[in-house]
């Protein structure tokens, strides 16, 4: 019985882990802008996502994707 109780506590102290991770991430979606030209997710159609929170949208790929097409 114990032991039932104590593996309750431990689930329900995960849910409520898993609840503070999911509100940390859904603030910093909220606050996502694109690392090149600084707009907003809200004045974007996409941001791709890359490592340690950088943000690329879809208008600064297309120039890269341009400028890398001029230079081969
Ligand atoms: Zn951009």
């Amino acid at each position: 019985m114990f032991r039932a109780n104590t593996q309750s506590n431990v689930d329900q102290t995960m849910l409520d882990l898993n609840d503070a991770i999911d509100q940390l991430r859904s603030r910093d979606e909220s606050r996502a802008h694109c690392s090149f030209c600084g707009k907003p997710h809200t004045e974007v159609n996409v941001l791709v996502p890359g490592p340690n929170s950088v943000f690329i949208c879809d208008v600064c790929v297309d120039r890269a994707t341009k400028f890398i097409g001029q230079r081969i």
